[in-house]
């Protein structure tokens, strides 16, 4: 290694000891299975999972299995090459069609990633007379999209704050084009963006909505059809860029949903499109089974619904206080980041796995337990998941 190598490793080694000191240093649980209710957790054995996104518990659903062999045996094991070049499949096309369908869009394009795809559509959708307005606690894709962009402008609105919003718009000029930017479901919170303010204020000032609905997508509206359809807006939303990372099948992957011609614009200029591979055959084809999948059983989502708010009132009833919301993350805020790791280790020791959450991924002082349901749960694995929350939560005075 060179002398600046080791320097450099020296100066991040002192760094990351002192992560260790403060107790938030992370660690990386190894699973031996397949991302479930339950899963066999190297060195624990089996535990239930109440921190994963597989919304719907696809991820390991034979059908949604069966169809990335499928394509894996059929087009073997990626494109080698971008989209534009020689990159295309037909599944590719498919599940595109697909999700412009199951979006309320005409079109839509996909990504490996949806952090590809904010960072493809956002600096492409911005000109040089560009104002962002972007909600404060966006996920961190949207803010370093923001970053990629050349904007003439932006305005960080308070979360959910639709008077600073509607300052921002009116702030603008009449020739300049406006882009709202928004999660639907805020990953940290679990609430819900203001969507029927967001797009009444973007009509009468003539802006762009974006909306982020990677957790919201499969998990929100009778048919998991993300907020838009949560607030009977199916349709009025201009661009939506989602994962495939969630809810449908948990591989990876994301796409933006919107015009045709915006899309064709990010096909033909977004740099993640122009300059990084397609999705792998075998990804596309299980996120196009798991759309499937969710459009013949419904019932998955209901059954989402219904379990995330009796879950949320039990904390309730055992003495937590977690914050209110409609989405399938139930946040439970601590205070310090290493009491929430604390608390999630401790957990775990009760066969429970929930990630505890704190600075830089949420702000100093409000660490959380971040809970995820799954459709996939039993309700025998959300009475054990209650027991645990009770006993450690009377261990450490929570509760
Ligand atoms: N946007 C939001 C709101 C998210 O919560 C996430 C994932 O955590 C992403 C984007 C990134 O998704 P992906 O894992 O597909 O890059």
């Amino acid at each position: 290694m060179s002398v600046g190598g080791e320097q450099l490793s020296r100066a991040i080694g002192t760094e990351l000891e002192g992560l260790r000191e403060a107790g938030t240093y992370k660690h990386a649980n190894v699973l031996r299975s397949p991302q479930g209710p339950v899963v066999e957790m190297e060195g624990r054995g089996e535990v239930l999972v109440l921190s994963s996104n597989n919304y719907l518990g696809l991820a390991a659903r034979p059908e949604v299995v069966e169809a990335g062999i499928e394509g894996l045996r059929r087009y073997g094991a990626g494109t080698a090459s971008v989209r534009f070049i020689c990159g295309t499949f037909e599944p590719h096309l498919e599940l595109e069609r697909e999700l412009a369908d199951f979006s309320g869009t005409e079109a839509s394009l996909t990504y490996v990633s949806c952090w590809n795809a904010n960072e493809a559509a956002i600096p492409s959708l911005t000109d040089e007379t560009t104002v962002i307005l972007s909600d404060a606690l966006n996920h961190a894709s949207i803010i370093d999209a923001i970053r990629l962009s050349r904007p003439a402008r932006k305005v960080i609105y308070r979360h959910s704050s639709m008077d600073e919003l509607r300052e921002g718009l009116e702030s603008c000029d009449a020739g300049q084009r406006k882009l709202v930017i928004t999660d639907g479901v805020f990953s940290m919170e679990g609430d819900l963006a203001k969507l029927p303010d967001i797009i009444e204020l973007a009509r009468a000032h003539e802006a762009v909505v974006l909306v982020d609905d990677s957790h919201g997508t499969g998990v929100m509206g009778d048919t998991g059809r993300g907020v838009a359809e949560h607030f009977g807006l199916l349709g009025e939303v201009d661009v939506i860029t989602g994962t495939l990372g969630k809810a449908l099948g948990g591989a990876a992957g994301g796409y933006v949903a919107a015009s045709e011609e915006v899309c064709d614009a990010l096909f033909q200029r977004s740099r993640p499109h122009l300059f990084s591979n397609a999705l792998p055959a075998t990804v596309a084809c299980s996120a196009l089974e798991a759309v499937r999948v969710l459009r013949r059983e419904p019932q998955l989502v209901e059954r989402l619904h219904t379990i995330t708010a009796r879950f949320r009132e039990q904390l309730r009833e055992i003495g937590y206080a977690p914050l209110d919301g409609e989405g399938a993350i139930i946040p439970i805020i601590v205070g310090e980041t290493a009491f929430a790791i604390e608390m999630s280790q401790r957990l775990l020791d009760e066969g429970v796995f929930v990630t505890g959450f704190g600075f830089p991924v949420v702000p100093e002082g409000t660490a959380r337990i971040r809970v995820q349901m799954s459709a996939a749960l039993e309700d025998e694995h959300l009475d054990r998941a209650l027991e645990a929350f009770e006993r450690v939560g009377k261990q450490l005075g929570v509760v």
